[in-house]
């Protein structure tokens, strides 16, 4: 792990793994008041705000708050009456779903202009698997772009964090904000989680934790280094999974596009000079879930192109290639509407592609 523009960040970032996945995870800071902030910058920018959220403001509890507040003392979840005391001047903001979910939108829109691989986690949380996504930069270079784009397209700021897991990058996307950019890799670990105790850690609550601690176990390095079968009986399934989380292991997939349920079809656009099957099967990886959900939804070829306008505008030497997955089947072709496909290029891409 390394702060913004640290050197070693080079040796991680700049590369991707032979093998394994490249995963961001992107946080909007202090989201509903940067959004205020972005929608009336002259009313709002740069003051101490805070979102409160029962109808009668002053009776209200604090949902969140500017970071101008928060340098005040003001936090979520404290009545407002508290936080009008802490930081007078305060301004009182009603929450706006619909203004949200707008620019909720939109931020999910530029993440996917890197991947179709784009899951919303909450209105202002996303991962990204960036694994095919070598023809938009380095694992960094992306992740530095859609920060920049993010803050002046929509006028918010995020921390994003790059991982080869969803566990590592939400870890990496809370090290650093406002603004973080983090990365986190599996060598890392040690260094970074092992000395925090096993509440810090993504998905382990105050409950497990306690139970943790009553078997001795305080820190996640103890817990990365316990006795599995002891986790198990004390925590059935979720015993194997906490010895994995705390040594910095997670296979869960992301999973496109919960949001946009109704278009089912996958568009990729394959790295210039395809040759390496592994980077074909990067490209690749996620399929059989699409294939899944494609059968689910009662595939629809029109619905195909309804998607994926970014990647779509990508050109490469041999033009440009749509893969679609129906019903299992992998397929990759050439697009009609791309550059003029270069044959000889066309048939240097391994079968698995063609
Ligand atoms: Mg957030």
């Amino acid at each position: 792990m390394k702060g913004e523009g640290g050197s070693k960040y080079e040796a991680s970032g700049s590369a991707y793994p032979k093998s394994g996945r490249v995963v961001l995870h992107i946080d909007m800071n202090a989201f509903y008041c940067s959004v205020h902030e972005s929608a009336e910058p002259d009313k709002y920018r740069g003051k101490p705000l805070a979102v409160a959220g029962s109808v009668e403001l002053r009776k209200g509890i604090v949902v969140t708050s500017s970071y101008p507040a928060r340098a005040r003392g003001v936090r979520t979840g404290m009545t407002v009456r508290e936080a009008q005391r802490l930081c007078p001047g305060l301004i009182l903001l009603k929450p706006d779903f619909e203004l949200y979910r707008r620019f909720s939108l939109r931020f999910l829109e530029i993440a996917g202009d890197y991947s179709p691989l784009v899951e919303p986690v909450s209105i202002d949380e996303c991962y990204v698997d960036i694994s095919g996504s070598k023809s938009f930069g380095t694992p960094l270079e992306i992740a530095t772009e859609i920060q920049r784009r993010i803050r002046e397209e929509l006028g918010l700021p995020c921390s994003i964090g790059v991982a080869p897991n969803k566990l590592l990058a939400k870890t990496a996307s809370d090290m650093k904000k406002p603004n973080g950019l983090t990365v986190l890799r599996l060598r890392d670990v040690p260094a970074v989680l092992w000395p925090r105790p096993c509440a810090e850690l993504y998905g382990i609550g105050a409950k497990t934790a306690a139970k943790l601690e009553r078997l001795n176990i305080r820190t996640l390095g103890e817990l990365a280094g316990s006795d599995e079968r002891l986790l198990a009986d004390q925590f059935g399934v979720t015993g194997s999974w906490l010895k994995r989380a705390a040594n910095g292991w997670d296979e869960s997939p992301v999973v496109a596009e919960r949001e946009q349920a109704k278009s089912v079809g996958h568009t990729v656009t394959l790295p210039q000079d395809v040759t390496d099957p592994d980077e074909v099967k990067r490209v690749l990886l996620n399929s059989p879930q699409r294939s899944l959900r494609i059968h689910r939804s009662n595939y629809d070829p029109q619905a195909r192109h309804a998607y994926d306008h970014t990647l779509a505008n990508t050109s490469c030497p041999y033009g440009r290639y749509e893969g679609s997955v129906q019903s299992g089947v992998q397929s990759v072709r050439p697009s009609l509407a791309g550059p003029k496909a270069d044959p000889a290029a066309w048939r240097r891409l391994p079968k698995l592609a063609r």
